[in-house]
């Protein structure tokens, strides 16, 4: 492990040819939990960070942006970013930075804070507690689910999510909700942080991005719904903070099927600095301020781990 450091600052020198990493997070689990496989425990995330912090220099997502434009990145650059706000991010994951005494980036959708959680959880809260053999979605075009073990019930869900993304928010909503009542899946839930706790995370020193209100896949949307959902969102963050917003992470955020150009320039026009994609890759001075690449760290070992966070460095871009 230990020429991994000398490595990443070989291949992301200082200045104009820097590369910045930037690491995609949604939730960190109290405990390992076997229906989310690719959601990191606090006992990995703590290893995770220690690894970043050791390796590359972390820095906010607003300031990391900016001196990639100016050319003045330090070596190693990366950020931390979590999309969606999940409760966990401020109980579990931010005592873990603090530890190592970083900062990160935090993405969230307004309409689901304050009690509110997103579709995709009512449909995996569904599969965790279906007491049934199958689960029968066709009335949805959904298909049929065998859920006969944990390994059945996470492919039915991510095949479910996989579809249902695409669909429009409310219908999407609905559908959800549908499925969630058919399997007793409680309406309140606390998976989202509530205004109180985004203003605790700002003000201990975390950075907020803006993620749309309601999560849409903005290709799917009109022009002058996109640009609300991203506006909308904003004011209400900015509202809530009172301070600017400057970063966005487009819902989903694979460039040309969930977002486009014109995508890039609404976000522009609403008056962030940058934005960030899930498209797999580092950002270079190349990549343009509103598409940023991120990647997802789903590797369970730190040797993988690290392994991927420097082969993402080496790969051409
Ligand atoms: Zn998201």
């Amino acid at each position: 492990m230990r020429i991994i450091k000398p490595l990443c600052r070989l291949l992301s020198p200082a200045g104009p040819s820097a590369k910045l990493s930037i690491f995609i997070f949604h939730r960190v689990l109290p405990l390992a939990d076997p229906l989310l496989p690719f959601e990191p425990s606090a006992k990995q995330f703590d290893w995770m960070v220690r690894f970043i912090t050791r390796t590359f220099n972390v820095l906010p997502l607003s300031e990391a942006a900016r001196r990639l434009q100016a050319g003045t990145l330090p070596p190693a650059a990366a950020s931390i970013t979590f999309d969606d706000g999940y409760t966990n991010n401020l109980l579990v994951a931010w005592p873990i930075l603090k530890r190592y005494g970083v900062s990160a980036t935090f993405f969230i959708a307004t309409a689901f804070l304050e009690g509110g959680h997103m579709w995709n959880d009512d449909v995996i809260t569904a599969f965790r507690l279906a007491q049934t053999d199958e689960l029968d979605l066709d009335a949805f075009g959904l298909g049929r689910h065998p859920l006969n073990d944990v390994t059945a019930r996470v492919r039915g869900y991510r095949a479910v999510l996989g579809k249902l993304k695409y669909f429009e928010h409310r219908q999407r909503s609905e559908i959800a909700r549908q499925i969630a009542i058919r399997c007793a899946v409680p309406a309140a839930s606390e998976l989202m942080m509530t205004h109180q706790q985004l203003r605790q995370l700002a003000s201990e020193g975390a950075e907020i991005g803006g993620h749309t209100q309601t999560h849409p896949i903005l290709e799917n949307l009109d022009d002058v719904t996109a640009l609300a959902e991203i506006a909308t969102g904003k004011r209400e963050l900015e509202e809530l903070l009172d301070e600017p917003v400057q970063v966005f992470a487009y819902p989903s955020g694979i460039p040309d099927r969930d977002y486009s150009a014109r995508h890039s320039e609404m976000v522009r026009q609403a008056g962030f600095i940058a934005a960030v994609t899930t498209r797999q890759a580092c950002a270079t001075s190349a990549s343009g301020m509103f598409q940023l690449p991120r990647f997802t760290p789903w590797d369970r070992t730190p040797l993988r781990f690290a392994l991927r966070s420097l082969t993402t460095l080496a790969r051409a871009n």
